[in-house]
């Protein structure tokens, strides 16, 4: 069966759930087998077996996440010229993306990125991608070499498949090329104890609707598990951060519940949310389009309706 190598996207060893959607996929194509780069590879093992890893290629030092993508691409580029995979999956971020494109020219195949499917074709790999904020659907064959594809978080239900997650040590000497940007700095932001916006099953977005109050939205979120979302409007007024915007130049989410409060529903924040499992709405204007896409709507001021869903899920929590 041909290998499929999944770029691990983890902190410290913790793998990210991005990393588990991709051996899920990688599964459809072939064995999958994972590539770590980076210290406590141990703690992350376990995991990546647990969700179908046959192999895992570890390249067991910090220094390579030191610098900015390209040490991560040279060790790929090492795993894809010793395994021919067919392809190489990897999570569709600011990174993500860049290591795909430098790895498809070090190894003359051909990229497609922010995928939101993937399956065996005739000739390749088929890929889908959802472009024009989710208006259309592109399907794509890679034809040429090792199919490079970089996926987007919350694309396919995570399923997992108990493998033997045997590890191999990759052995690569990083060229000064690949040092030539070393990251100095980098500020965690402010712990919220929240879950990470693309990866919370429960997301609850706030918009201009808000006046810039935010305060129910997050009552809310917090009775529910849920992390924060903003509309652009609500982001570009300075009430939310930018890390928190969801939509075309924001986060593309697809959480279990997707809550719209005071947020109209223009296309560029549907861009961002319309793949949610089921939407809710809550805007005191019944003509707002948000309504449009939604499961369930409130008709109100959300500043009355919030508040009482939280009461509410308290009570019904106990
Ligand atoms: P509005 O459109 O002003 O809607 C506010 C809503 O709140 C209204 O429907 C109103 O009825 C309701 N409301 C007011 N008060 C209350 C209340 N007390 N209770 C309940 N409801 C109330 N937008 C994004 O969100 N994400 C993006 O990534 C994004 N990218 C963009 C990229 C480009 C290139 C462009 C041109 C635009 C982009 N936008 C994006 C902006 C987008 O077009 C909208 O302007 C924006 O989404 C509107 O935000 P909003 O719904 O919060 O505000």
């Amino acid at each position: 069966m041909a290998e499929v190598l999944v770029l691990v996207d983890h902190a410290s060893g913790k793998i990210r759930k991005a990393t588990a959607e991709l051996l899920t996929l990688a599964r459809r194509l072939g064995e999958p087998s994972a590539v770590y780069v980076g210290p406590n590879a141990e703690t992350a093992q376990v995991t990546l077996a647990k969700y179908g890893a046959h192999k895992v290629y570890v390249y067991d030092a910090a220094d390579a996440l030191e610098y900015l993508v390209a040490p991560q691409v040279e060790i790929l580029t090492a795993v894809v010229e010793k395994t021919s995979p067919l392809a190489v999956l990897i999570p569709s971020n600011a990174a993500g993306k860049e290591i795909a494109a430098r790895l498809a020219i070090r190894t003359e195949s051909g990229v497609i990125t922010d995928a939101v499917d993937v399956k065996p074709g005739g000739e390749g790999v088929e890929t889908t991608q959802s472009v024009f904020a989710g208006s259309y659907s592109v399907t794509s064959t890679v034809t040429k070499g090792t199919a490079i594809v970089a996926v987007k978080p919350n694309s396919v239900a995570i399923e997992p498949a108990p493998a033997a997650g045997e590890v191999e040590k990759v052995d690569v000497t990083l060229s000064d090329a690949a040092k030539a940007v070393r990251i100095v700095e980098s500020k965690p932001k402010a712990a919220t104890g929240r879950p990470e916006l693309t990866e919370a099953a429960i997301v609850v977005s706030g918009g201009r609707g808000t006046g810039g109050d935010f305060g129910p939205v997050e009552q809310f979120a917090d009775s529910l598990g849920a992390a924060v979302g903003a509309s652009r409007a609500a982001v570009d007024a300075g009430w939310y951060p930018h890390s928190n915007q969801v939509g075309q130049t924001g986060k593309q989410v697809s959480p279990q519940l997707y809550v719209a409060a005071g947020i109209s529903g223009a296309i560029q924040h549907r861009a961002g949310m319309q793949t949610s499992k089921t939407i809710v709405a809550v805007n005191k204007d019944e003509e707002a389009p948000i309504f449009e896409l939604v499961d369930f709507g409130v008709v109100g001021d959300l500043f009355t309706v919030l508040p009482q869903a939280t009461e509410a899920v308290k009570k019904a929590k106990g």
